[in-house]
């Protein structure tokens, strides 16, 4: 079989560092957290404040890892799962709200998001070797991932997955939300200015030092890595891109990627890349996944209709489509 995966899946590309060298409130730091390289920057009136801040979001970070993580085998969600068809969990209000967010999401997309996917997730296994699945063994799996069957109890902040063998996968919206989080307390320990950045999935507030805002190019789906489709501007937004070329591999000279569409327990087929801007990482986040199930003309009709959404998608055949607020501020490249 052949594969390729890029495995970072970096599809954004803050193009404002190279205008920030040098200046001396600024700092940035990487890190591998959440499985992939995190991006943090912070602007502070000093640079024991910008420190600080950076450190402050690559902390919170690792801690929503810790509940998050279906790798982390004592995490908060591990638990959940593992407690499938037995019983209910009581869980922080971090991973109660992720949850709570991701059923907000599926209602908007009219069930193309659905975080109970994660047996159909494990069976493709695109994270790893990648292989098809039968149908038949797809088709077993589909009573165990009722997103209905997942049943939040918010006086108890309990979560019980009622039918055993269920399995809930936020890896299509966990990303957006740390970068919220990890803005916040940024914020909170004085940090004027930052980005959080989560591979493709983004937060920022403030402005750069020199005033301007934000710039970042959205990766081309079709072309190298760090070869853009455009540029947008940003403030006190999330960006968040989801895309065919992120994870996959090749079988028979056909592309299986990351993303299901929960109807047909196969990768979602209409289009290349899908990407969102909202206020917050966790829309930003679970909508682009969602819109990508739901196909081009649905998916832009959603963009179109949440406020303070927008969008550019590039559907199956490559043409891109910029949601109506977002095209005075989208420059493609030539
Ligand atoms: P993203 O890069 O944000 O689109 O997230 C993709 C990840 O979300 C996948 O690697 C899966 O873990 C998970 N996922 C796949 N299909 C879906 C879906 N239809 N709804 C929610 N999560 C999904
Ligand atoms: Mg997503």
């Amino acid at each position: 079989m052949g594969r390729m995966q890029n495995i970072l899946g970096l599809c954004l590309f803050m193009l404002f560092l190279a205008g920030c060298q040098g200046t001396p409130h600024l700092v940035k730091r990487s890190q591998m957290l959440m499985g992939t390289v995190v991006f943090v920057t912070a602007v502070g009136a000093d640079e024991m404040i910008a420190q600080g801040a950076v450190q402050a979001g690559l902390d919170e970070i690792r801690r929503l890892e810790e509940l998050l993580s279906t790798w982390i085998p004592t995490s908060e969600l591990s638990q959940v799962n593992a407690a499938a068809g037995r019983e209910p969990i009581q869980v922080s209000p971090e991973t109660f709200e992720v949850l709570t967010r991701s059923l907000e999401v599926a209602k908007l997309t009219h069930g193309g998001f659905n975080i109970a996917l994660g047996p159909a997730v494990n069976a493709w296994n695109v994270s790893g070797e990648g292989q098809v699945p039968s149908q038949e063994d797809l088709e077993a799996l589909r009573p165990q991932m009722e997103l209905s069957d997942m049943q939040l109890d918010e006086n108890a902040r309990s979560v019980w997955l009622r039918r055993p063998g269920m399995s809930i996968d936020v890896g299509g919206i966990g990303k957006g939300y740390a970068a919220d989080l990890a803005a916040r307390v940024m914020q909170r320990s004085g940090a004027i200015a930052g980005v959080v950045a989560l591979s493709g999935d983004i937060k920022t507030f403030g402005r750069m030092p020199d005033s301007q805002r934000f710039v970042f190019g959205i990766q081309h789906p079709r072309k190298r890595q760090g070869e853009i489709l455009g540029r947008i501007e940003l403030e006190d937004e999330a960006v968040s891109t989801a895309g065919d070329y992120q994870r996959y591999f090749m079988q028979d000279g056909v592309r299986f990627h990351h993303i299901l569409d929960p109807k047909t327990l196969h990768p979602a087929r209409g289009c290349q890349s899908v990407t969102v801007i909202a206020k917050e990482g966790v829309m930003a986040d679970g909508l682009d996944t969602g819109v990508f199930v739901m196909g081009p003309d649905k998916g832009m009709a959603l963009i179109e209709a949440l406020p303070d959404v927008e969008g550019v998608i590039v559907d199956q055949e490559g043409a891109v489509v910029v949601s109506s607020g977002l095209k005075s501020r989208f420059s493609p490249e030539p």
